[in-house]
């Protein structure tokens, strides 16, 4: 039977030296894209966050802004009406067109009293040549009276009837101010300039406490206010070399130098909107990290200048960040999400297909156990037909050779009734001649004679009661289940054959003990008369005849050896010996089952009878029966 075999070659794993390679690029391919992935949608997190952040804080910052504008071009125009205040007092147009230096006293004292109700930093008049006639700080050391101040902006403006508005640094006390002129008239002519300076350092004070970051720049882009003290009297757009040598010579701001200021970063968001970064100083002056703001102008209303407000952006900036971070880290789960699900798919998919394979695999193992059992089935059904068939013609054989045997054993009677014919006749003569005999001698009244006769007589009908009753059971078919005694089965044979022997020059060699056999004591007897027989016929026609009968114990059987020093048997024969009707005997001589039935006879006891060859000459039978008992004593 074939082993059924698993289809193993389909299931067998790819080695993974060949998958492995691929697999980690892709592995690698996979983590290099999730990890630009998360950087561009971090960026673009942080770029979201940021620009609503800016908005946000742009919409925040332009409530504070106009809030603070408003309340820096209110702090300016609380002035701006008090220079021409003057031209209503008598004293100061008198002192303008007469100056004397009562007037000027006058003047004075009235300047002082008014800069001190106003609150401005001084109020001091001019004549139309630019030199100061009076002013409120007339008793201070530091005061303006007398001093020349043509050159300034503000004065040329009103002197020619324009509003006079200037910033600048005071070139007697260097200070800041804000300076308002007005040009006095008189009869509509100008006679001279009202001027008012004003401090607004005040504002500073107050972004500076409401932590609020914001500056002034005036028209020449020059940071004149600011709440962060180094962006004072800086630039805020480059200045030309030109440009620093006419403000320069202007002393507007007296001799500060002017620099411009240097952010790191400047990017312009629109209108009056610009994203401006600083180097920040720590405390020990060294670089840190930028600071980010978000600049916001507006113009002053009644000015030239503008009013900026930086709100700071690193708290947007770090939320940003923030943002951008949590949107790669939602991304990067997200990605982990997508590949756990994804590897569950798979893992999910290869163990249906290994179910499947598995099912298939199964139901090809149960198609084949069936297809197997069909031929088995079949092969059995062939087998026991087979085996029907056999027995049936075991059954026919073996009715056959009961048959034959049956016929053997007629025929060997009818062989034999001749030869018993004889046989009978033979004591009958000698019956029929002692019986005369002793009838004489009765007669003679000789008793012993008569007597020996009638014993001789005895022995002879013995005799052939013998012969009759060994005819009768070899005639009988049944199993064998005999005994026989060895010695006297010889006996028994040589008796038969005794006339056959008379007359024969034998020499017998008897080596055999007294053995009891598994077999009928007849039967025993019909073998032996028939090797026995064979081995006379065969050395018939020779003056030395020798016949040996050998026996020894071989385990639970006993072997005798008929052996004789005849002619030997022909090899063509040799195969036929045991064929029924076999025979090279002329005439009615054989009939060729004498072999045959004694194989028979020795078989149905359980034993078996083979031909041998010897080298010597001669032909040798050897009769194999069972044993019933150990051999006793050696034949007598
Ligand atoms: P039959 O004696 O009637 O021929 P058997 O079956 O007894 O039949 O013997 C068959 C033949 O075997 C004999 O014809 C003879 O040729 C041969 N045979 C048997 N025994 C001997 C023997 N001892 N020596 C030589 N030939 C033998």
């Amino acid at each position: 039977m074939t082993m059924m075999q698993c289809p193993t070659t389909s299931l067998r794993a790819v080695p993974p030296a060949l998958t492995v390679k691929p697999r980690l690029l892709r592995h690698l391919t996979l983590i290099l894209l999730l990890i630009l992935c998360m950087l561009g949608v971090g960026y673009l997190g942080y770029h979201l966050s940021e620009k609503s952040g800016i908005r946000q804080l742009r919409d925040n910052g332009e409530r504070q802004l106009e809030l603070h504008a408003r309340a820096v071009e209110s702090e300016i125009n609380r002035y701006t009406y008090l220079p021409s205040l003057l031209e209503l007092e008598s004293s100061v147009s008198h002192l303008l067109l007469h100056p004397t230096p009562y007037r000027r006293n006058l003047v004075n004292d009235y300047l002082e009293g008014l800069n001190r109700r106003s609150g401005a930093r001084a109020t001091f008049l001019l004549d139309t040549e630019g030199r100061v006639l009076a002013t409120s700080n007339w008793r201070e050391a530091d005061s303006f009276l007398g001093e020349d101040l043509a050159f300034r902006a503000y004065f040329q403006d009103a002197v020619q009837g324009r509003p006079g508005r200037f910033y600048g640094i005071g070139s007697t006390t260097g200070e800041a101010g804000y300076y308002l002129a007005h040009g006095l008239r008189y009869q509509g002519r100008i006679i001279g300039v009202a001027v008012v300076k004003v401090k607004l350092e005040a504002l500073q004070e107050r972004w500076e406490k409401a932590r609020l970051q914001a500056f002034v720049s005036d028209e020449n882009g020059i940071i004149i206010l600011s709440s962060d003290p180094a962006l004072r009297m800086k630039a805020v757009r480059p200045l030309s070399a030109d440009d620093k040598e006419r403000l320069a010579r202007s002393l507007q701001y007296y001799w500060w130098a002017l620099n411009e200021w240097e952010p790191r970063s400047r990017e312009s968001l629109g209108e009056g909107l610009e994203a401006i970064s600083f180097a920040s100083h720590g405390p020990d002056g060294q670089d840190q990290d930028d600071i980010a703001y978000l600049a916001q102008t507006r113009p002053l209303a009644g000015t030239p200048w503008h009013f900026t407000l930086l709100s700071p952006l690193a708290d947007l900036r770090r939320e940003a960040i923030i943002q951008g971070m949590l949107a790669a880290v939602g991304l990067a789960l997200l990605a982990f999400l997508l590949i756990a699900w994804n590897e569950r798919r798979k893992v999910i998919a290869t163990r249906l297909a290994a179910r499947e394979a598995l099912l298939a695999a199964n139901n090809e193992l149960e198609r084949k156990i069936a297809e197997r059992t069909a031929d088995l089935r079949a092969s059995n059904h062939r087998l026991l037909e087979e085996i029907r068939e056999r027995k049936q013609t075991e059954e026919n054989l073996r009715k056959a050779q009961d048959g034959l045997v049956q016929a053997g054993k007629l025929a060997v009677i009818g062989q034999m009734s001749t030869s018993i014919a004889h046989e009978l006749n033979q004591p009958l003569a000698a019956l029929r001649t002692l019986s005369g005999n002793t009838v004489r001698f009765l007669a003679r009244g000789a008793l012993d004679t008569a007597s020996t006769n009638l014993a001789a007589i005895n022995e002879l009908v013995d005799r052939m009661g013998r012969i009759t009753a060994s005819l009768r059971a070899f005639a009988r078919r049944s199993d064998d289940h005999g005994q026989a005694r060895l010695g006297k089965a010889v006996d028994a044979a040589l008796f038969l054959l005794s006339t056959r022997l008379e007359r024969t020059a034998l020499t017998l060699h008897r080596d055999f003990a007294d053995v009891l056999l598994a077999i009928d004591q007849t039967r025993l007897e019909q073998i032996l008369v028939n090797l026995i027989a064979n081995a006379l016929d065969a050395m018939s026609g020779q003056d030395d005849c020798q016949l040996w009968l050998a026996g020894r114990v071989d385990g639970s059987t006993y072997r005798l050896q008929v052996r004789d020093n005849g002619p030997g048997i022909d090899p063509a024969n040799r195969e036929h010996l045991f064929e029924p009707f076999f025979t090279t005997k002329p005439g009615e001589h054989g009939l060729g089952l004498g072999l045959t039935l004694s194989a028979s006879l020795a078989t149905a006891a359980g034993g078996s009878l083979a031909a041998h060859h010897p080298e010597g000459g001669g032909t040798a039978f050897e009769l194999c029966l069972p044993l019933l008992e150990n051999p006793g004593s050696p034949a007598p």
